[in-house]
């Protein structure tokens, strides 16, 4: 089995990418974030573990992290191949990943700490089939979402105090990790600071 991991930035676009590209793979979309925000939700004991972590833009710590992915691995979906989105985020995550699944590639989605602000303040999804939408850049369409039950939601760290601290762990924790999966030769940059579906198709391409 290989697997690929989406990485960068909190809102370059790696979920929205993720949602995309497992139509074409067929590989689910495992999002650390989503599982978080779920636990938290339903105040399991690692939701309750994480929500302080997660309200503060920090990371939660890495053996919660790691237990939830080897947990979430062990699900017949998994068995050929999975589209990590948001893990790892530090290099003992990916050690521990390496001693389980091999990732094939990592796509990094390169874009600049001010548009991040911007893109991530305006950021809404539709509670009912979780597509992320932007006030300017996506908006919902007239006839609404796809789903037919469009509900707006907002994520509470979705504020610019939070999203400051955010960029800050990414670039103290996670940028790190890069060097990680260069050394490895499966590393694949890319400028995400364009439209959606030129991204996609570069992915597809890369990923080709
Ligand atoms: P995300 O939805 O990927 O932006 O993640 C939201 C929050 O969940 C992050 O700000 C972290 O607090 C936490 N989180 C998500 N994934 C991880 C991870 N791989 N390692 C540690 N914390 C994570």
């Amino acid at each position: 089995m290989s697997s690929i991991v989406l990485f960068g930035p909190p809102g370059a676009g790696k979920g929205t990418q993720a949602q995309r590209i497992t139509g074409h793979t067929g590989y689910p979309q495992i999002s650390t974030g989503d599982m978080l925000r779920a636990a938290v939700t339903a105040a399991t004991p690692v939701g309750l573990e994480a929500k302080s972590f997660m309200e503060q833009g920090l990371l939660v710590p890495d053996q919660v992290i790691i237990d939830l992915i080897a947990d979430r691995l062990k699900h017949d979906d998994a068995k050929s191949g999975v589209m990590f989105d948001g893990f790892p985020r530090t290099v003992p995550q990916a050690q521990a990943l390496s001693s389980i699944i091999q990732i094939s590639h990592v796509i990094a989605i390169d874009v600049p700490d001010d548009a991040i602000v911007e893109r991530i303040c305006g950021r809404i999804t539709c509670g009912t089939c979780g597509t992320v939408y932007h006030e300017r850049f996506q908006p919902v369409p007239k006839d609404g979402c796809s789903c037919g039950n469009y509900v707006e939601s907002r994520r509470s760290d979705d504020n610019e105090e939070v999203v400051r601290s955010r960029l800050e762990t990414y670039h103290s924790q996670t940028s790190p990790l890069a060097d990680y999966y260069i050394n490895k030769g499966i590393f694949h940059k890319i400028d995400g600071h364009r439209n959606i579906d030129e991204i996609t198709s570069e992915i597809l391409s890369i990923l080709s």
